[in-house]
């Protein structure tokens, strides 16, 4: 069955699995343990650590492994909110995964601010460098949080202008590269503030991700409870997933970024003919870069839960956007933000490919949308010449 929902979960990369099973057989002791065995466990493990430091940049002590992006959010704020001063501002973009919004929220209530958007959701640099890192207190804020790439719409974020503009103005900055990290290259994303990451995205297994710490966390140590990851966690160490975490990483990096450009194309083909197949369908995010395996569809008729149906008959996982808010009452936070009234959402379709998705794969997808469209419609199928 063809499957476009990588950005809710990717399954196994076959290099993470054979890495998870070499380190459950010959690795499985825990690292924190006194004895010699153990002690080589530390050392697989801080050997995984210098790849991800290496890849993403930065020092290698500043790597945490987490139980996952969520985990690693929470670690953030927890520690902002016990170390910022108690009337502190923070800057949040409004398309945030409630991984990272809902922290955000518990921790800062209203001293949440908003960020300025384009229609297309991207950041606005400039409005966020005059109102709130330049601006004189009590505006300015104390933390800034920008995603790299967005779960639903896949649009890219200038989280490099960002880290840069927060460096230079002395305010924190936090970095959800969750949907960033094995789909384009990871260089230099490590060299901002604190970036979160989340191994079951890029092939990894789930419940194994990580915190990047900023220069400026140095006191987190000890401090969050826990004596593991150099104190900056607590709870035994997961190598095997952690091992399996990293050989996909490597892998994504040195065999598959590069092949952005092509399924860009195949993203793009398949964005003109669904506009031909479902006439009035409409992308999310159109104009702004965009990861390549990423489209939002507003649908001109019918509720998103009969058309992921319908295509999943066909063969097809497609979803009704994150998979956060499936089965959820309330509308899309993220299509919310971007101004989609709540009727609106329940008309968005997300479909996330990966990258073993081929270009047949992409067309026939299209093909099944005129084919769901017509039923939806009572009618015939456009056709479509891929
Ligand atoms: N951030 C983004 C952008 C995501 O898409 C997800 C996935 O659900 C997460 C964070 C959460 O990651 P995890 O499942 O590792 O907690």
């Amino acid at each position: 069955m063809p499957y476009f929902d990588h950005n809710a979960t990717t399954p196994l990369a076959p290099v993470a699995r054979e890495a998870w099973l070499r380190a459950q057989d010959e690795a499985w002791q825990n690292p924190s343990s006194p004895y010699r065995k153990a002690a080589q466990v530390k050392i697989r493990l801080d050997t995984v650590r210098e790849k991800f430091a290496i890849l993403l940049g930065d020092e290698v002590e500043r790597y945490v492994f987490t139980s996952g992006a969520t985990e690693a959010a929470n670690l953030v704020f927890a520690w902002w909110a016990k170390t910022l001063p108690p009337d502190a501002l923070i800057a949040l973009n409004p398309t945030e995964h409630p991984c990272v919004r809902e922290p955000a929220l518990h921790f800062f209530g209203a001293r949440v601010r908003w960020l300025e958007l384009d229609p297309a959701g991207v950041v606005n640099v400039e409005a966020l460098k005059v109102c709130h890192l330049l601006s004189d207190k009590p505006d300015r804020v104390a933390a800034v949080v920008v995603m790299a790439a967005n779960n639903e719409t896949g649009v890219l974020q200038p989280w490099a202008e960002i880290a840069a503009a927060c460096r230079e103005a002395g305010v924190a900055y936090l970095c959800d590269a969750s949907q960033w990290l094995g789909k384009l290259p990871a260089g230099g994303i490590g060299g901002g503030g604190f970036v979160i990451g989340s191994a079951h995205k890029f092939g990894g297994p789930k419940g194994v991700g990580l915190l990047k710490l900023a220069p400026q966390s140095e006191g987190l140590r000890g401090q969050l409870g826990g004596g593991q990851e150099n104190a900056h966690r607590g709870g035994t160490e997961d190598f095997p997933g952690i091992a399996a975490m990293g050989a996909a990483l490597v892998e994504a990096e040195q065999k598959k970024v590069f092949l952005e450009t092509e399924r860009l194309r195949w993203r793009d083909e398949f964005e003109r003919d669904i506009a031909a197949a479902v006439p009035g369908v409409r992308v999310i995010g159109l104009g702004a870069d965009r990861l390549w395996n990423t489209v939002s569809l507003l649908l001109p008729f019918g509720d998103n839960t009969r058309w992921v149906t319908r295509l999943d008959k066909r063969g097809f996982q497609v979803s009704t956007g994150s998979a956060c808010a499936t089965g959820k009452t309330g509308p899309s936070p993220v299509l919310a933000a971007l101004g989609f009234s709540a009727e609106e959402t329940k008309r968005v379709v997300r479909v996330s490919s990966g990258w073993d998705t081929t270009a047949e794969e992409w067309q026939a997808l299209v093909v099944a949308f005129g084919e769901v469209a017509a039923e939806l419609r009572g009618g015939s199928a456009q056709v479509v010449t891929p």
